[in-house]
């Protein structure tokens, strides 16, 4: 039988988001690395004075609004922030504006499989190169696969490291492409990529307000570079694809920094416990510079239960966490950090299951 869908949609896989439990249910949801926090008391209030003529009318295609409180706060002009419904929008618009089929699209293994799911839609090629020993970046191997585009998440997702930023500048030197540096976790960590930008032009750096800014449901995300690299993602992207609540809900959360700041202060806090906690419950625990731990559980023996079985445990017991069953991850769980309330609950259930 014929297909409606293009070959390279028939056989791609599709990405596999996280669980989403209906808002209320009494779920412990440490498994998309949303914000524990609620978003900014400022933030809430533009909501809830929301005008009616604001929906009326179309909204601003560059959201200038938004841009203008990004550029305050991180000393960027505004024509070199582009803005995303979500990062993962920006992402895609990289993808759609520089690769095709003959060109390549390169990232470090393991990351963050969205990267993968953007390439085969298009369709490119994926070119996946492992990370070496304790995340070393593969500069060289990553540098000679030549990709249209080249993705780093740093901090990393599911692994929570840092690329240092002189690898990524000696990364940058040596591309003709254009490298997508994901900072989507920035907010937990102690450095930035953000210097590089005015360094090379093939440089973007994607942020976004899901995890830092506690405004996931809100998809809201922007990338910063160079106005010519912006100049052909911004002929691609829709031209409406920030609404006009997101665009003044977002620049109210942007200059709240302090609250933000406070907020990633508590994750990074109760980051440092539930580390503790879990080597001493015999989990090997990654270091992590985000608001997750990737952890692998006390090796399986007699009686003891894998990664996978405990997992689903946990969710029988109503508690939430990432598993991916793929090759280097199926020994571990990635956890998000939560309350201090829910990190107890959490290594209460796990007390009964290691
Ligand atoms: C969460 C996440 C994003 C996407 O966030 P948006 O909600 O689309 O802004 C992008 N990259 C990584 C590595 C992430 O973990």
């Amino acid at each position: 039988m014929t297909s409606y869908f293009r070959p390279n949609v028939d056989i791609m896989a599709g990405y596999v988001p996280g669980e989403q439990p209906k808002p209320g249910s009494n779920i412990i949801k440490l498994n998309t690395n949303e914000n524990p926090y609620p978003p900014s008391p400022e933030a809430i209030a533009v909501l809830q004075n929301l005008d009616s003529e604001w929906l009326r009318r179309y909204p601003d295609p560059y959201a200038n609004e938004f841009r203008q409180a990004i550029s305050e706060v991180l000393e960027v002009p505004p024509d070199w922030i582009i803005v995303g419904n979500g990062s993962d929008d920006v992402l895609n618009v990289i993808v759609r504006s520089c690769a095709e089929s003959g060109r390549k699209v390169v990232y470090p293994m393991p990351t963050y499989v969205l990267y993968r799911t953007l390439t085969e839609i298009q369709p490119a090629q994926t070119i996946e190169i492992p990370y070496g020993a304790d995340y070393r970046l593969p500069i060289d191997d990553l540098a000679a696969a030549n990709g249209a585009v080249t993705f780093i998440a740093s901090p990393n997702s599911p692994s929570g490291h840092v690329v240092p930023i002189d690898d990524l500048r000696h990364l940058a030197a040596k591309l003709s492409g254009v490298l997508v540096i994901d900072e989507a976790y920035v907010d937990f960590a102690n450095e930035t990529a953000l210097p590089l930008v005015k360094e090379f032009e093939n440089v973007i750096i994607s942020r976004t307000l899901s995890k830092g800014y506690s405004l996931a449901g809100l998809r809201l995300g922007f990338g910063i570079a160079h106005p010519t690299l912006l100049s052909g993602l911004f002929k691609v992207k829709d031209s409406y694809n920030i609404d006009a609540i997101a665009c003044a809900v977002g620049a109210a959360a942007m200059r709240d920094q302090a609250y933000k700041n406070a907020c990633a202060e508590k994750v990074k806090i109760s980051r440092s416990k539930l580390t503790i906690d879990l080597k001493q419950l015999g989990f090997q625990v990654e270091e992590s510079q985000t608001n997750f731990l990737l952890a692998q559980p006390p090796a399986t023996g007699e009686a003891k239960n894998s990664a996978e079985q405990i997992y689903l445990a946990l969710k029988q017991r109503g508690i939430l966490v990432r598993y991916f069953k793929q090759p280097g991850l199926a020994d571990k769980l990635r956890i998000t950090i939560g309350t201090e309330e829910q990190n107890q609950m959490l290594l209460e259930a796990l007390l009964s299951l290691v």
